[in-house]
């Protein structure tokens, strides 16, 4: 028998699970009867356009589309040693029972059909798929290895995956070349399925965010009061509809005296309704993410990374690639084992109810939300010699785990129906009856590591309260927030369209979400300040090129990916066959090329050249050429963003609006920037607070 893993430590624990050993000048375990080899990650990649032919090699229009017969693969450059010592093995087991036990996900799947096809093997009528979602131990490979199934069981998610694998590489492959000729082939602008959804969704809100203008509008507020001195706030609203009301300001004004003059007429109307909240689920891999960022502001592949060494390394979390927030039906035992193990360590777990951890309890046990993995939880304790970050890791799985068994939270949700004279307000006090779950997260939060305020529950007393004024406040509408490592997940998970109520597709998979982003920090498409994402100058010219043919439109289409990913997953053959025939139909049209010129931002106060935009910072175009210029200034400066405009200020001579500047000491304080010609250095300029 040959058990065929995805990575060395894979490998390494079945090895130590069935007592066999590695054998030193074969280069792997070798056992009587079981041989234990395993893969590194990807040992092919899909060959480039000019591996198949060397025309390719230079890009053309007239080359456009490359649409492959058959995909080819090349050897991974790092890892031919073990190609050639896996496809030995796979020959040599060819007639034998085969193990394929690499990680039970798509990615996996794809890796071992590959090495499988490229060493020649076409029957998988002897191999077996190993399939868990625990952590590597002993017991759980044993198992495991007990309740293998076909691997053809797979043969539909290998479709799926190879499906994926094509669709990307004929986006990139053509595109890329195609959208690059477009702009002059002066600057290379990669295009890719889903990241460039991403980018315009990114720029899109960007530019909201730049283009609102906050306009006024007027809210009537009656401040109320108990008699311990809670006070709350009621609104006023439209008595027919029950609706907020923003009449004229001219309304208010006529109103509002009225109202603080009559204040002993007024009546209450009150409604209670008995209401309860669950506690949170357990995390999903992009759950962790949001949360993680949302913390610690780690990147999202940098959780994956931790969650992934905390799963192969420390085998203390169950596998992390996983969509799901629930647990299978047939998971009690499990998560009722793990539970004894650790509630004597972690203090939170007091809050527990045990009687929870039942199979009727479909917040936790739910085998028809389930999706492929089970949801994270803890396997084991954390050893003492793991990194900090890992541990913040692992103590985020640990809250959820035990929040997920608590109690309810339950409280009564009042509403009430504020009369006075023909006008009427309305405002909603919760009050908690049973505190549940919410017992322990107060707790957390007086630790400083758990913040949420999106549900404040308060008391007031509305038997002994008396109305004390009302007032016209004005607001201003405010616009969307820019997009956050926490917010871009949230959307990848379940993006949402302006005018659809529709549900709409997650874009990418848990495992590839966070690479995502990270492309697109690499390719310059985005700059991150204060975990806030923003498209470069070059990313808005892509945008453009893209937006002028309706045809490339669509890549840069949030609901045309959605759809993909939708077609995907019901259909891989036609999402194939359709992404062919759209990069086909794409590349027949050859629009005017547009050069790409970096647009000069201002001009250098030093020498009087251009001033251009590059990835991390605004220079001189003469930065390197002769004579040089020293002229540049970084976009990450004084803990803030350094937008264009505030560039061309600067170049100008002039001084930038006032900017949120946070100090050394964290506090945050108003300064304007000026560039400093003689130092050659921006300098703040601080806002006179006591403007007369
Ligand atoms: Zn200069």
């Amino acid at each position: 028998m040959l058990i065929l893993t995805e990575k060395p430590s894979v490998a390494q624990s079945f090895g130590a699970a069935l007592s066999i050993p590695y054998n030193k000048s074969l280069g792997y375990y070798a056992g009587d009867d079981i041989e234990i080899t395993n893969c590194i990650g990807h040992l092919y990649e899909l060959a480039k356009p000019e591996e198949y032919d060397e025309q390719y090699k230079s890009w053309a229009f007239e080359l456009l589309p490359i649409i492959p017969e058959e995909y080819l693969y090349k050897k991974n450059e790092d890892t031919i040693k073990q190609i050639s010592k896996v496809t030995k093995l796979l020959q040599k087991h060819k007639n034998d029972k085969i193990i394929i036990a690499t990680d039970a996900d798509r990615e996996g799947e794809v890796i071992a059909r590959i090495v499988f096809q490229q060493a020649g093997l076409k029957d998988i009528s002897n191999c077996y798929r190993f399939w868990v979602s625990e952590a590597l131990t002993p017991e759980v490979i044993n198992k495991g290895l007990k309740t293998v199934t076909p691997w053809s069981n797979y043969n539909e998610l290998a479709k799926k995956g190879f499906a994926r694998q094509h669709a990307d590489w004929l986006v990139g492959m053509n595109l890329t070349p195609y959208e690059t000729l477009l702009a002059g082939h002066k600057i290379t602008l990669p295009v890719g399925r889903v990241q460039t959804a991403i980018l315009a969704a990114i720029a899109q809100r960007n530019n909201e965010v730049k283009n609102f203008v906050p306009e006024p509008y007027y809210q009537c507020v009656a401040k109320l009061s108990d008699s311990q001195g809670n006070k709350i706030e009621a609104l006023l609203i439209n008595p027919e509809n029950k609706k907020l009301f923003f009449p004229q300001l001219n309304y208010y004004i006529n109103s509002a005296h009225t109202y603080s003059e009559t204040d002993k007429t007024i009546t209450f109307q009150t409604e209670v309704k008995r209401k309860s909240l669950n506690p949170p689920t357990l995390l999903s891999l992009t759950e962790l993410q949001k949360l993680a960022a949302k913390q610690y502001d780690y990147s999202s592949s940098k959780t994956l990374e931790l969650a992934q060494s905390l799963y192969e390394k420390h085998k203390c979390l169950s596998y992390p690639r996983t969509p799901s927030s629930v647990l299978g039906d047939d998971d009690v035992e499990l998560f009722k084992e793990k539970y004894e193990l650790l509630k004597g360590k972690y203090e939170i777990s007091k809050y527990c109810n045990v009687e929870l951890i039942s199979v009727d309890n479909k917040h936790i046990f739910n085998s028809k939300k389930l999706d492929s993995h089970h949801a994270l939880i803890p396997l084991d304790f954390i050893p003492e010699d793991a990194t900090q970050a890992e541990k913040n890791i692992y103590s985020l799985v640990i809250q959820r785990f035990f929040m997920s068994c608590m109690d309810k939270c339950i409280f009564d949700e009042k509403t009430m129906l504020i009369k006075n004279g023909e006008y009427t307000y309305k405002t909603t006090v919760k009050s908690i009856v049973e505190p549940g779950w919410k017992n322990a997260e107060s707790k957390l939060e007086s630790e400083g590591t758990n913040k949420d305020d999106d549900d404040k529950i308060q008391f007031f007393d509305e038997n002994h309260c008396y109305l004390k004024n009302t007032e016209i406040v004005k607001k201003m509408t405010t616009p969307k927030k820019e997009f956050t490592e926490t917010s871009l997940l949230a959307f990848m998970e379940n993006p949402t369209m302006e005018n659809t109520d529709e549900k709409l597709v997650g874009l990418g998979t848990p495992a590839t979400r966070g690479n995502i982003l990270s492309k697109l920090e690499e390719y310059s498409y985005v700059v991150k300040n204060q975990k806030k994402y923003y498209a470069t100058e070059k990313a808005f010219f892509l945008l453009k090129l893209l937006f002028k043919n309706p045809l490339t439109a669509k890549i840069a289409s949030i609901s045309q990916t959605t759809q993909w990913e939708k077609q995907l997953e019901s259909s891989p053959e036609e999402f194939e066959e359709y992404i062919e025939k759209f990069i086909c139909d794409c590349v027949k049209t050859h629009p005017e090329v547009e050069n790409y010129e970096k647009e000069g931002i201002g001009k250098c106060p030093l020498c009087g050249s251009k001033v251009i935009e590059g990835k991390k910072s605004y220079f001189c175009e003469k930065l390197t050429k002769e004579p040089k210029c020293s002229f540049i200034i970084y976009k990450n400066s004084f803990s803030t963003l350094i937008s264009k405009k505030d560039v061309q200020l600067m170049c100008e001579g002039k001084v930038t609006g006032a900017k949120s500047l946070t100090s050394k000491t964290g506090k945050t304080y108003q300064a304007k920037l000026k560039y400093n010609i003689e130092t050659m250095k921006i300098e703040q300029v601080f806002v006179n607070k006591f403007k007369r």
